[in-house]
């Protein structure tokens, strides 16, 4: 393998864009591409990479640099773990010298510590698992279950022996009972001492998604309680932003733009093992924001495969709006009553299983078939509490046309006329909407005056209110508190939600002496100033962080972003003058 020995080599051996489009969707705009923001939530684009230099930034959050920046952000790593990344995917290895110019400025963090110690460990659990005889209890169960040598070399799996010996295995590889305690291998016993968490368990490795053990999920296999023991969460492993199996079937969630979602990772393995090879299991827990954000990098639809059982079901039904908070399409595959996905295979064959998928509705069928398995349709309450309980859902839908073919399914269902039940909804999602709307007006308006000034010289003189608006940049718009606002007066329309209608009323009232035009501009130019500022930090920001990395080539970019600043900074005392 080709080793190249400075951050530019490394550099130069990948295309940025392909990376940034690893976490991003994005769409080529001229000199640009951009896409929805990974950092913050927004609806519309505001995340932009220079196809030139490479660097990225969010017009939204201004998060900004580098594609090693981005990396160290997006994957919460070190510096030389995002070196790491680039290096496996452009096919080299790193030599990693200090001290020179040229260099890798190494400095392993805490995070990257805990991580080697997990796959010292992973190691250890390994070897134990391969050291242990035929007929062994493990390597019973390994059989009854299906585990063959293949599987457990796919997926690392290992075992944690009865014997305590991974203490002197970590310390023998230079890691401290204390690191072995903080990445959660290691419990301290009531009666004081350490022991080993994982005992005589069948060890299943969590990774993220770039492929780094994390954590451990151990089965017991001799009837111990709890059947399923998770590590704790602890500064590598946080469940609610980890998805099992990951690592293994994103490149083929990204290609089919679908991922099949199981609750466990007996099930991921079963699934895996049957074909489906854009499968990925929860971690035991209900589905978080943040496992449904990451999804949403790699999938545009997902399939929901929970158990069949009643607290499967709920919890099916709790996913669905957080998937589809995430603009992610969903549908839900139901398995035989009582049946999980592992047990549908064994029973029924991989081929029914794929059929079982191949069969799923769209979640709004199964919503309602849920709904109406506990409502009593023969009541005008029963009919109405039926209805009740899918707005909450319907709200969630973003497309109005889907959301009207929902209620209409609804309304069938209820044998109701459509009209009376979409009015219904409508009631319903309204309230919430207003409920949502009037929970930050709590707090009291903020507004800066020289916005105020410019939402008022807008009203006063729309004409030359409209053009001096016209100078500032989108990246500045983008950031005021009035810039909902101003998309609207400026484009002559009048404010229709109520937050703009607050701060409207706000501004009218707060804003009192006689308006010039020459105030609005002078409070443009202030706005203007301050926003150069901030963006003259921000640069200084990065241009430190990459003289420490000694990436000079960024520094030089970053120096020429500057210059331009600092003529922009002129040009407008220029303006004043
Ligand atoms: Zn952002």
């Amino acid at each position: 393998m080709a080793s190249v020995n400075s951050v530019q080599e490394l550099k130069n051996l990948v295309d940025p864009i392909g990376v940034y489009g690893e976490y991003v969707r994005l769409t080529r705009k001229g000199k640009r591409s951009l896409g929805l923001c990974p950092f913050h939530r927004e609806k519309t684009p505001s995340f932009s990479v220079d196809q030139e230099t490479g660097l990225f930034y969010c017009f939204g959050c201004h998060k900004g640099g580098d594609l090693l920046r981005f990396l160290q952000d997006v994957e919460g790593c070190s510096f030389g773990e995002a070196l790491e990344i680039l290096a496996n995917r452009a096919g080299v290895t790193l030599s990693l010298t200090t001290g020179r110019s040229s260099g890798f400025p190494i400095a392993p963090d805490r995070k990257e510590r805990l991580r080697k110690a997990l796959a010292s460990a992973e190691r250890y659990f390994r070897a134990a698992l391969k050291s242990e005889q035929k007929g062994s209890p493990v390597r019973a169960y390994l059989e009854q279950r299906g585990l063959d040598g293949a599987a457990v070399e796919t997926f690392a799996l290992g075992y944690a022996p009865l014997s305590s010996g991974l203490l002197n295995h970590l310390a023998g590889e230079g890691f401290s009972p204390e690191e072995a305690m903080e990445c959660g291998l290691v419990v301290e016993r009531e009666q004081g001492g350490r022991a080993e968490r994982f005992r005589n368990r069948l060890l299943f490795p969590i990774r993220d998604a770039m492929g780094r053990t994390v954590g451990f999920g151990g089965r017991a296999i001799d009837g111990q309680e709890p059947k399923y023991l998770n590590s704790p969460e602890t500064p590598v492993f946080q469940k609610r932003d980890v998805l099992f199996g990951l690592c293994w079937t994103k490149e083929e969630i990204r290609k089919k733009g679908q991922a099949v979602l199981v609750e466990g990772y007996m099930d991921f393995v079963s699934a895996y093992r049957a074909g489906v090879l854009n499968v990925v299991a929860g971690l035991g827990t209900a589905l978080s924001a943040g496992q449904a954000a990451l999804l949403g990098r790699y999938a545009k639809e997902v399939i929901l495969n929970y158990d069949g059982d009643p607290a499967g079901l709920t919890a099916a039904q709790r996913a669905v709006p957080v998937l589809l908070n995430h603009s992610l399409a969903v549908r839900v595959a139901s398995l035989p009553a009582g049946k999980d996905p592992d047990e549908c295979i064994k029973s029924a064959g991989a081929e029914a299983y794929r059929q079982a998928l191949a069969d799923s509705v769209p979640f709004f069928r199964f919503l309602v078939e849920q709904a109406q398995a506990k409502a009593a349709l023969g009541s005008v309450d029963g009919r109405v509490a039926f209805v009740d309980s899918l707005a909450d859902y319907l709200a969630a839908v973003p497309d109005p046309l889907a959301r009207q073919e929902f209620a209409c399914e609804t309304a069938g269902r209820a044998g109701l006329d459509p009209n009376q039940v979409i009015r219904r909804l409508a009631d319903k999602t309204r309230g919430q909407k207003e409920v949502a709307a009037k929970a930050p007006a709590q707090e009291p308006l903020r507004v800066p005056i020289n916005e105020q000034m410019l939402i008022k010289g807008l009203r006063l003189f729309p004409k030359e209110g409209a053009a001096i608006c016209a100078t500032l940049p989108e990246e500045l718009r983008k950031t005021l508190v009035v810039a909902p606002l101003l998309d609207d007066l400026a484009n002559g329309k009048e404010p229709q939600e109520p937050a703009s209608l607050a701060m409207l009323a706000f501004i009218d009232n707060s804003c009192h002496e006689a308006l010039t035009l020459e105030a609005v501009r002078s409070a443009v130019r202030s706005l203007l100033a301050n926003h150069l500022l901030e963006k003259q930090r921000r640069i200084r920001r990065q241009i430190e962080d990459a003289g420490q990395r000694r990436d000079a080539r960024l520094v030089e970019v970053l120096n020429r972003e500057m210059m331009a600043v600092v003529e922009e900074v002129r040009g407008l005392h220029g303006r004043t003058a």
